[in-house]
């Protein structure tokens, strides 16, 4: 045991962080605010908050302290928990603990808690001044989570209040002057880090070494690029992101004479759209074949591109190989149990390689990486005030991201960044990332600014560090009045309240609230989940006709949302009978998403009996889950304003939107047949990828949307229906 204890000091002493540990603690001792940055994998995350702690155990205080530090992702919280604990030789809930939406594991003696921002915020509600706690400690400041932008402003506020509290920033790029001016020039501290050079190879360079011939049909064969190269057919390009025309212009002035013939051919071909699957695998394979013993970190756009090149790799003759090759993937919804294995060693003569999202860049460190493969992408949401549509789409990363993830690569000794793109592209990329509040929908945090009785949203969000266009946030506050969420003088309704007590999108908490005050809760269940996983409905390429076919058998009555429940629930009997996964492929259906489906739903029900709006008996809070009309009702209010109308011509039948004009379905919904015979859909999601489609959509009559208009008295429909109205005046005043 003290051998252990031995080596955990050791390694703890061999990190940078622990050089400047004295100056870090004087400085946050004679200071209410101090910015620390420092390289990824320095030590920042896992000893920061011992330092503190240890000091603050050491002196008269005894055990007074409170540290909270919080991290933007649920899984970094809970595996930074674990590995400080396991540093300190204690179980979780000893003197550290963590706590995430619904999970969390604290002791009476916890002094260090890991906790998600979304926890702190919720925190806020409860305890406006943090009574107890003395220190805060925000880490990876530099992503500029929306989260953390919001409760920065906030604890601007509260600092005075609180002179004893301190508030410590941590970031792993060198943004800390940003920080410190908002914070009153607030001291900075850097430290050092050590990384081993690396070469950086861009695609020009990859092309050359490798001979690789890159052709219009091997980038085309690649996963899900048909559909996106079928759309660009069928719309013309709407308004382009700066970016996107940035790239183009540097590709088109690009010259490569330097280059070899076969490679100037290739980059002609080059789509910058599209993810070369087929070069990653011949890379893989080059590295494997040629390269020094080292681990590989591949960075991909998102966990479906990662779980589809993990899918094709597995059936390369190499990689197949599990006696050479060990192929791990590293994103915010894998299993802790995975995540454990990232950072084992592999066995001798064993090459690892782990498919990661942009976690890997600055929250997750992979020690023996030595060689890195950057696709130069990450999905992001981006929202365009101007039409007022949420759009997540790979786009191309800044350079601070790029120099990060090449970072990657020298941790050990030296090492490889193979960029898939040309320099000139890397060129033209922006120097940071927008920070989130300026580029996503500001629903959530207007809901939560009211919730926190902070006085007028927009002279609240004027004093954020970068604050976001007036129109976003007219936008927003005009939804949640629109959806009953906020009154005429941006006050919260009562349904308003109850949204804030449910961290999601506020249109599927109204939609949970609605399945329990009506009596139709499961399937709202169901459907919220859903929504909220991946597309659980699988259409592969080369089957698509008997995909469609699987999918229609849930859906005769113009409804993806109504085909979830029946899928689900129809999983979910042969899950009983031990044929779920049978089920699944037998319908062309994820067996993963429907897991996740599963313990979201769970999730989601406990959400909503913190409310107290349902207690334990699903009898009563499932009396009308059978009435098809009624759960009508419940998604198309829900989902209210997301409704286009049906306008049928010659052929079939165009879809608008009062703001869009006219609209697509994606191929895979039901409703994108020939003829739907109602007025209207709803939908909860428009999507802008050149043009606007619509995703999951479910078929409404008039009387259903009578509903909206106040005039709850005219719908007619069945006697319980009939209740809806009086509960509706009751939730929006
Ligand atoms: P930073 O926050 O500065 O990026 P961390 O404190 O997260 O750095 O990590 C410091 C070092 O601790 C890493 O370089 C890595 O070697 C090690 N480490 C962190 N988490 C784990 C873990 N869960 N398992 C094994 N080693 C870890
Ligand atoms: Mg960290």
């Amino acid at each position: 045991e003290s051998q252990k204890g031995q080596k955990i000091l050791e390694f703890r002493k061999s990190l940078p962080a622990y050089k400047e540990k004295d100056a870090i603690l004087s400085s946050i001792a004679n200071n209410q605010v101090v910015i620390i940055s420092g390289e990824t994998g320095c030590g920042k995350t896992t000893q920061i908050p011992q330092f503190i702690l240890e000091s603050e155990i050491e002196s008269i205080r005894g055990s007074m302290c409170s540290i909270i530090c919080t991290q933007p992702r649920r899984i970094s919280a809970i595996s930074v928990s674990e590995r400080v604990a396991a540093e300190r030789g204690e179980l979780l809930g000893e003197t550290v603990g963590y706590k995430v939406r619904l999970e969390g594991v604290k002791g009476r003696d916890t002094h260090l808690l890991f906790c998600t921002t979304g926890i702190l915020l919720r925190r806020l509600l409860v305890d406006k001044n943090l009574k107890g706690v003395t220190h805060v400690i925000i880490d990876e400041v530099h992503e500029r989570g929306m989260n953390e932008d919001f409760l920065l402003i906030v604890l601007k506020d509260l600092l005075p209040r609180r002179p004893e509290l301190r508030l410590i920033l941590m970031s792993a790029t060198l943004d800390a002057e940003l920080f410190s001016s908002y914070f009153g020039r607030a001291p900075m501290l850097h430290i050092p880090g050590f990384t081993y050079p690396v070469r950086t190879h861009f695609l020009e360079n990859v092309l050359e070494m490798t001979g690789y011939r890159l052709t219009p049909y091997n980038q085309v064969d690649d996963y899900g690029l048909e559909k996106l190269w079928k759309m660009n057919k069928q719309a013309p390009r709407k308004r382009k992101s700066q970016i996107v025309s940035a790239v183009e212009d540097a590709l088109r002035a690009a010259d490569f004479k330097d280059y070899s013939a076969q490679t100037q051919e290739s980059l002609s071909c080059w789509n910058p759209d599209c993810i070369g699957f087929n070069l990653v695998e011949y890379l893989l394979n080059y590295i494997c074949q040629n390269e020094r013993p080292g681990a590989v970190l591949v960075f991909m756009t998102g966990w479906d591109d990662i779980s589809a090149l993990k899918e094709k790799l597995q059936g390369h003759p190499i990689m197949g190989d599990t006696n050479q090759v060990l192929l791990l993937t590293c994103h915010g919804s894998m299993a802790s149990s995975e995540q454990r294995l990232i950072f084992d060693k592999a066995e001798d003569g064993v090459r690892k390689i782990v498919l990661a999202t942009n976690i890997a860049e600055t929250s997750i460190t992979i020690d023996d990486v030595v060689f890195v493969i950057d696709c130069g992408k990450a999905k992001e949401t981006s929202y365009d005030a101007l039409n007022n549509t949420p759009c997540l789409l790979p786009s191309w990363i800044s350079k601070v991201s790029a120099k990060q993830r090449r970072g990657r690569a020298g941790r050990v000794q030296p090492g490889e960044c193979y960029h898939l793109y040309p320099r000139c592209v890397y060129d033209a990329f922006a120097d940071y990332q927008l920070p989130e509040i300026l580029r996503t929908p500001l629903q959530s945090l207007c809901l939560q600014i009211k919730s926190l009785k902070l006085g007028s949203i927009s002279e609240f969000l004027s004093r954020a560090l970068q604050s976001p266009e007036l129109l976003a946030v007219q936008n927003a506050i005009e939804y949640l009045k629109v959806i009953g969420a906020l009154d005429e003088n941006e006050n919260l309704t009562v349904l308003g309240r109850y949204l804030t007590m449910l961290p999601m999108e506020p249109k599927f908490g109204k939609m949970l609230v609605l399945g329990a005050i009506f009596y139709c809760l499961d399937p709202i269940l169901t459907i919220v989940s859903g929504l909220s996983v991946r597309d659980p409905f699988l259409s592969p390429l080369e089957k698509k006709d008997l995909a469609e076919a699987a999918k229609a058998q849930f859906s005769h009555d113009y409804s993806d949302h109504l085909a979830l429940v029946r899928a689900y629930e129809g999983w979910k009997d042969a899950e009983r009978d031990l044929a779920g996964y049978e089920y699944c492929s037998k319908n062309f259906l994820s067996a993963q998403s429907m897991k996740a489906i599963d313990s979201l739903r769970k999730e989601f029900y406990l959400l909503l009996k913190d409310t107290g709006l349902v207690d334990s008996n699903p009898t009563t809070y499932n009396t009308w889950s059978y009435d098809e009309h009624l759960l009508r009702a419940v998604i198309c209010y829900g989902l209210y304003p997301g409704i286009c109308s049906v306008v049928p011509n010659e052929k079939s039948f165009a879809l608008k939107t009062m703001e869009d004009g006219q609209v697509l379905l994606y191929s895979n919904s039901v409703n994108a047949r020939d003829k739907i015979p109602y007025p209207w859909l709803v939908f909860n999601e428009k999507i802008k990828v050149n043009s606007i489609f619509l995703r999951d959509s479910t078929a409404v009559c008039d009387s259903v949307l009578l509903l909206f208009g106040g005039s709850f008295s005219k719908v007619d429909m069945g006697g319980h229906i009939k209740m809806l109205g009086g509960y509706l005046e009751f939730f929006m005043s």
